[in-house]
């Protein structure tokens, strides 16, 4: 089956009965639009944030990495243009007193009559958009006269733009030249509830890519290819990718250009990451409203300019539900249906389970107890010895983990395991000894979706 056919339901549904995404508060009613992470999903959030940090620091030598604050000085958000410029038209519907998105009324449900969309309904009276501004306020500072106003960071980048001058002295580098980092952002979403998609706080991985100006519009081209590659090389489907070009209405207050990255979730494309040519717009403006020049100056060839920046904007959380709802199938083995994630191996949360066929059997549950030991020193493995065979493979190919070691009588006899592979369910059998060493073998090799485009 391929992804269009899953829906978002099944991946709640899954998330949540292997225990990768909770909903937040639970106990209390839960929290609209909040969601807490469990065992897998952090495991799987830990690999996609590796995955990216790998790709922009360690396999290039252009790119540093940063970790600021997530509370800044107020002033930042003023000089960003976050204060006025961050905001969402939002409608209020006077009858059901719901409030949504004005420019996403198409993908809202009427508080009255869910089958409908806010306005279409006879009763629907919705006010004129006006513009909330999407930053979580928040006061530093125990008194309340002389506590200072300020804000959770909606974004990343600001953090890096203030540290422009730090980086750039220390790091020894010139532009082109980027600085990278992860972390939360929040923001005051109206949401249309689509699990994960859009949340109040969420995970980003921003890169602040600073080039001579007259090279930005080549970097910006070049940076949508780049973060399209990452995409494909860790399994996602390329006919459920695209590349779209903001319109000039859609643009964000300091972009000159903007592309998405968008994938084709079950509720339709939708963005996944956003590539923008800022300019020289937030480093010009830090540097007038702080006093501080944040500029290039090579004394040398007797260089003064601004760079401008080109920015990969991409969110954790977004790209898990990407790789899960990519990577989600459903097929009939032996007359039994079988729901596997079908993820890469880099971003699986477990590579390898260890599974004892006949647990009672103290011999064979030792012998399977030393491999996962062995196994676990060089990736995350688990050890499973509770109930079927079959139902342990199954909760195995619903995590997506790659490779299942079966432990038996006969490796009493010869030594020999089996390996399953969860893709194509080939088993084979293998000398016990040389275990670790064909599972991490296997892990390295190219992976390919066996999922039709
Ligand atoms: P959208 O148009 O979906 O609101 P955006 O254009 O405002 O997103 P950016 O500011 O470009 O988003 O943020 C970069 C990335 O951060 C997005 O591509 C997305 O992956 C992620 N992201 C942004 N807002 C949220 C959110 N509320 N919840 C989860 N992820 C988010």
């Amino acid at each position: 089956m391929s992804s269009d056919a899953v829906t978002m339901e099944k991946i709640v549904s899954l998330a949540r009965r292997r225990g990768f995404v909770f909903p937040s508060s639970e106990i209390y009613g839960g929290l609209g639009s909040s969601y807490d992470y469990g065992h897998y999903g952090v495991l799987m959030k830990e690999n996609v944030k590796a995955r990216w940090l790998e790709a922009m620091v360690r396999e290039r030598d252009d790119i540093v990495a940063l970790d600021s604050s997530i509370i800044l000085h107020p002033r930042v958000w003023e000089a960003s243009g976050h204060v006025t410029g961050f905001t969402d038209p939002l409608v209020d519907c006077r009858f059901c007193k719901l409030r949504f998105r004005a420019d996403q009324l198409g993908e809202a449900q009427c508080g009255a009559k869910p089958s409908k969309h806010p306005g279409e309904t006879e009763s629907c009276d919705l006010t004129e958009p006006r513009h909330f501004n999407l930053m979580f306020s928040t006061r530093i500072g125990a008194v309340e006269e002389t506590g200072l106003d300020t804000y959770l960071r909606p974004e990343t980048a600001q953090g890096i733009f203030v540290n422009f001058k730090n980086v750039a002295q220390i790091a020894r580098r010139k532009p082109p030249f980027g600085i990278a980092q992860i972390g939360k952002g929040f923001r005051n979403e109206i949401t249309p509830g689509n699990f994960i998609f859009r949340t109040l706080e969420f995970e980003m991985m921003e890169m602040e890519f600073f080039v001579p100006p007259a090279e930005a519009e080549d970097w910006y081209r070049y940076w949508i290819e780049e973060r399209m590659q990452w995409y494909l090389r860790f399994g996602i489907r390329e006919s459920h990718l695209r590349v779209r070009a903001h319109e000039a209405d859609e643009l964000s207050h300091y972009s000159s250009a903007t592309s998405d990255i968008e994938y084709l979730f079950p509720m339709g494309w939708s963005e996944l990451e956003g590539i923008a040519n800022r300019g020289d717009y937030d480093l010009s403006a830090h540097t007038e409203a702080s006093g501080t020049k944040l500029e290039w100056v090579d004394s040398e060839m007797g260089e003064r300019y601004t760079p401008h920046v080109v920015e990969p904007a991409a969110g954790v959380n977004r790209s898990l539900l990407a790789f899960m709802v990519d990577a989600y199938d459903e097929e009939v083995v032996a007359e039994r249906p079988r729901t596997v994630l079908r993820l890469h191996p880099e971003i699986a949360p477990v590579k390898v389970a260890v599974l004892p066929l006949i647990p009672r059997n103290a011999e064979i549950a030792g012998r399977a107890r030393a491999l996962y030991e062995e196994l676990r020193r060089a990736v995350i493995a688990e050890y499973d010895d509770s109930g079927q065979i079959g139902r342990r493979y199954r909760r195995q190919d619903e995590i997506g983990t790659p490779f299942a070691l079966t432990i038996d009588e006969q490796t009493l006899e010869d030594d020999t395991i089996t390996i399953r592979d969860r893709d194509s369910l080939a088993q084979e059998r293998i000398p016990i000894s040389g275990a670790r060493a064909v599972v991490l073998d296997k892990l390295a090799q190219d992976w390919r979706t066996p999922k039709p485009g």
